[in-house]
């Protein structure tokens, strides 16, 4: 691919196109062997090697990370009050970043970050009924009505009741645990669907969504780059 030098910089997170140049005119990024101080020279991305203060800045068109998002973050690029999901991603280079759907502030769990416009949307279309699966802790004993209820579909005060859910009881006690299914991502749904059984989640975490599932081995807010085979398999 190739692309004008201060777009480079840039969309790798130097700076403001404006900033940018005016480092390239003052001699301070560097073309394979040479200074360079026109912003307009192009760059082919597979051959070319740029540096901004001695320092390699590799281009990264697409980048994709698996988070384990911990309760109290939001699921934004930017928020007044709260720190965001993407406040924890150290190492993003691409400013123009977004998670892929949202999760509530109080939910935990898997949640994908990329600039991949393309793949956000082959995920969260509702014509496509990408699965996601939950993990939560309800108030209440879940029973097996509820999961012929979920089954079935469940009125939220939608124009059309949820699609069938695949409700799985792990613990049916005072304080229940279950797995969740659903094919949309409506906004509160797996909280929404309980409310209409009469019942209250008390904690929810995501744990996959398409092929994708969250990575044992990440803490709550850790997070890692998606493996290529992960990359293929959403795809
Ligand atoms: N359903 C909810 O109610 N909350 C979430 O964060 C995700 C799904």
């Amino acid at each position: 691919m190739k692309l004008r030098l201060d777009k480079y910089l840039a969309d790798m997170g130097i700076g403001t196109r404006t900033e940018v140049k005016k480092a390239i005119t003052k001699g301070q990024v560097r073309v394979n062997e040479e200074t360079v101080k026109r912003p307009e020279i192009k760059i082919d991305t597979e051959k070319d090697h740029v540096f901004y203060q001695g320092q390699m800045v590799a281009y990264a068109e697409y980048e994709y990370y698996m988070l384990n998002k911990p309760a109290g973050v939001v699921s934004a690029t930017e928020d007044k009050n709260d720190s965001t999901v993407l406040d924890l991603i150290d190492e993003k280079q691409r400013k123009d970043l977004f998670p892929v759907g949202r999760l509530d502030k109080d939910t935990e769990g898997l949640l994908l970050i990329t600039n991949d416009g393309e793949l956000a949307h082959q995920l969260l279309s509702p014509k496509k009924h990408v699965d996601k699966v939950y993990f939560a802790r309800i108030d209440g004993k879940v029973t097996e009505e509820d999961v012929r209820r979920f089954a079935e579909g469940l009125e939220i005060g939608e124009e059309k009741p949820t699609l069938p859910a695949h409700l799985e009881i792990l613990k049916s006690e005072e304080i229940s645990e279950i797995r969740l299914t659903i094919r949309e991502g409506k906004f509160h749904q797996v909280k929404r669907m309980f409310h209409a059984v009469e019942k209250e989640v008390i904690y929810l975490k995501r744990l996959q969504m398409g092929s994708l599932v969250l990575d044992p081995r990440l803490a709550l807010g850790e997070y890692r780059e998606l493996t290529g085979q992960e990359l293929e398999a959403l795809r």
